[in-house]
């Protein structure tokens, strides 16, 4: 590939309207070298652009052009307002590659091009793996932040297992709930497709319908945002159906389930039956509330004979 060609599709991309662009800028030699040192890698490298740009740099015994020319980078995103996200070609594919030595290198140089990117007057982000189990997600969500001097982080998941493929839209959920709750910003959704063959619009859905309830719960600890959860606990208790699914973030599922399991109680669900603990309860928290919270007066006061046997 000649450079020229590079810095053409950079530009024509840019020109089309594209909103943002992964540029692995933060792959160099020294990320290289630092790979070659650490002597091994157990899920090799699973970046596209990454891989590409490696062997790029090998075959050409060149430095990255996308490194070595940073600011020609950012002129030409600044100049199409687009957003420039540091590519994580370095990335941990694999969960015994989490955090490792190459990984970190790579992401200090992002640190360090995103605070020039942002300095030149371009929106700038760093994107993260990959593959990372729990306990390491926070201290990756730290050191980007500490170093790029606040940037916003990209995280790709994280994956928190490599063991469940058919569910990886589920084991990249919890990493990426768990990282937007250290201060992420930013999540990507994963297809229960993934690492196995190319997702089906239906493998998107569940996918993009997964991040988004990923995201939701991040932002309940990062933003405090617990209102929803609220109504929809007081909804449940109340056995409003309707409130349920209007407050829901997946209500056609939601919807779905319940219309085909129609209960003998329309009130229940077909779940407890007539063992419905809501309906025998239902109206004695509202009291307790407006009393001041006097729940035990409330619960007995409003308990009939027949079911207080029954309990
Ligand atoms: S039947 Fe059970 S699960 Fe269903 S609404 Fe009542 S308490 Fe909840």
């Amino acid at each position: 590939m000649p450079e020229e060609l590079l810095w053409d599709i950079l530009e024509k991309q840019c020109e089309e309207g594209v909103a943002f662009m992964a540029i692995h800028c933060g792959i160099n030699l020294m990320t290289i070298h630092r790979l070659n040192k650490q002597g091994y890698r157990y899920g090799g490298l699973v970046s596209k652009g990454g891989s590409y740009l490696t062997a790029w740099m090998l075959h050409n015994n060149r430095e990255n052009p996308l490194y070595e020319k940073f600011d020609r980078v950012v002129e030409i995103l600044k100049k199409h307002d687009v957003v420039l996200s540091l590519g994580n070609g370095f990335r941990a594919g694999a969960i015994h590659d989490s955090s490792d030595r190459v990984q970190i290198q790579e992401l200090i140089i992002n640190c360090e091009l995103a605070e020039v990117g942002r300095n030149m007057g371009c929106q700038t982000m760093v994107e993260g793996p990959g593959h990372i189990p729990i306990d390491e997600i926070e201290a990756n969500v730290i050191l980007e932040k500490r170093m790029s001097g606040e940037s916003p982080f990209y995280m790709l998941g994280p994956i928190t297992t490599d063991v469940a493929p058919g569910y990886d839209h589920i084991t990249s959920a919890i990493g990426a709930a768990l990282s937007s709750a250290y201060g992420a910003d930013f999540i990507c959704y994963v297809t229960p497709a993934e690492h196995l063959g190319l997702p089906y619009p239906e493998d998107v859905k569940q996918g993009v319908i997964t991040a988004r309830i990923a995201a939701y719960i991040g932002d309940m600890t990062k933003l405090k945002k617990r209102g929803r959860d609220r109504e929809m606990s007081i909804a449940r208790r109340d056995l409003d159906w309707k409130k349920q699914f209007d407050i829901a973030l997946t209500k056609d599922e939601a919807l779905r389930i319940r219309n085909e399991r129609q209960p003998k109680n329309e009130d229940s669900c077909t779940m407890c039956g007539d063992f419905c603990a809501s309906r025998i309860l239902k109206g004695v928290f509202d009291d307790a509330i407006k009393q001041g919270g006097k729940f035990q007066a409330a619960l007995f006061m409003s308990l009939s004979i027949s079911e207080f046997d029954f309990i």
